[in-house]
């Protein structure tokens, strides 16, 4: 059984967690490179998708690769277990490694993407890059420099005034 997501209310602040994750299984044996089993596999992450082109071809059989829908607000698997049963009817259990292509990061204390937890300088100012510091203030400066050119400009137009007033 599925529950459905419930959201009563959508603030604008807030950056949805839902996000689209790219993640393949290196070493896929071939009796799995079959869609339907892949996105089974993939369901342990989130929600399928759809498989690469190379995927759908069999053309890398090596590797099956998935896009999935995922919260970014839980904890994904490293590897799943698949039960194989054998010919003698017994089950053998058998891991299924996950590698995580391309994930987008979540901060849950700022609650939007872009960065994680370890990398939040609102949870870790001291991660605040100096450099970046000086930036600020090299852009504070700038305003202020352009302030300051505003004056000028509007005396040279006073003195041209000045001038033809003179010549008349
Ligand atoms: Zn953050």
């Amino acid at each position: 059984m599925r529950t459905l997501k419930w959201e009563p209310m959508f603030d604008p602040e807030e950056e949805t967690s839902t996000a689209i994750a790219w993640i393949s299984f290196p070493a896929l044996p071939p009796n799995f490179f079959v869609k339907e089993v892949v996105f089974s596999l993939a369901a342990s992450v989130g929600k399928p998708l759809q498989v690469d082109l190379a995927t759908r071809n069999q053309t890398r059989p090596s590797c099956a690769r998935v896009k999935v829908e995922v919260n970014l607000l839980r904890d994904f698997p490293k590897r799943i277990n698949v039960g194989l049963r054998r010919q003698s009817g017994e089950i053998s259990e058998k891991w299924i490694k996950i590698k995580y292509d391309y994930m987008p990061k979540y901060c849950k204390n700022c609650k939007i993407q872009g960065h994680n937890k370890h990398e939040c300088y609102v949870i870790h100012p001291e991660l605040y890059p100096k450099d970046k510091m000086e930036d600020d203030e090299n852009e504070k400066r700038g305003v202020q420099k352009e302030m300051e050119l505003a004056n000028p400009r509007t005396e040279e137009h006073k003195e041209n005034k000045e001038t033809e007033e003179f010549k008349d």
